[in-house]
């Protein structure tokens, strides 16, 4: 089946929406695979985020990552990749619509990074990458 990461970022744990989080995803049909609560190190994180490297959100974006405990998890599912990212909603929580989980959890905190509770995997290439990347090949 496809395979999907999804990160349950700092903002998402400190504010005790993992469990709503994922229960979503799992609610929706997507196998937990495997999960995790890690605090991640600089160097897992310039791999993830390699493609912003150079941009000005890179720095602040690294820093908030690094902030609190993340929750790493993979799910598995037909089309998990579009289907998690449908439920995550857009980019910007402000504009996420209602019913997703950016959406509905998430608003613009007025920082220099956007705190948008989660992050799933773009494409098939994205998703074994970066699974390699949170729980080894
Ligand atoms: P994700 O990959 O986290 O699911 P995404 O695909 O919607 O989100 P990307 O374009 O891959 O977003 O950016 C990765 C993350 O970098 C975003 O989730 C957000 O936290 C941050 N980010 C992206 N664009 C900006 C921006 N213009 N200003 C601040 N932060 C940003």
């Amino acid at each position: 089946a496809e395979r999907t990461l999804v990160l349950v970022k700092p903002d998402g744990v400190s504010r005790g929406l993992a469990g709503a989080i994922l229960a979503r995803v799992e609610a929706k049909g997507y196998q937990l695979a495997e999960l995790k609560l890690l605090t991640a190190t600089r160097e897992v994180l310039e791999q993830h985020y390699a493609e912003h490297e150079g941009k000005p959100f890179y720095e602040p974006l690294l820093e908030f990552m690094l902030s609190g405990p993340v929750i790493a998890a993979v799910f598995e599912g037909e089309r998990v990749i579009e289907g998690f990212r449908s439920l995550a909603g857009a980019t910007d929580p402000t504009t996420a619509a209602p019913g997703t989980i950016r959406g509905d959890f998430g608003r613009d905190w007025g920082l220099k990074v956007q705190q948008n509770l989660v992050h799933g995997s773009d494409s098939p290439e994205s998703a074994e990458r970066e699974i390699g990347i949170w729980f080894g090949a």
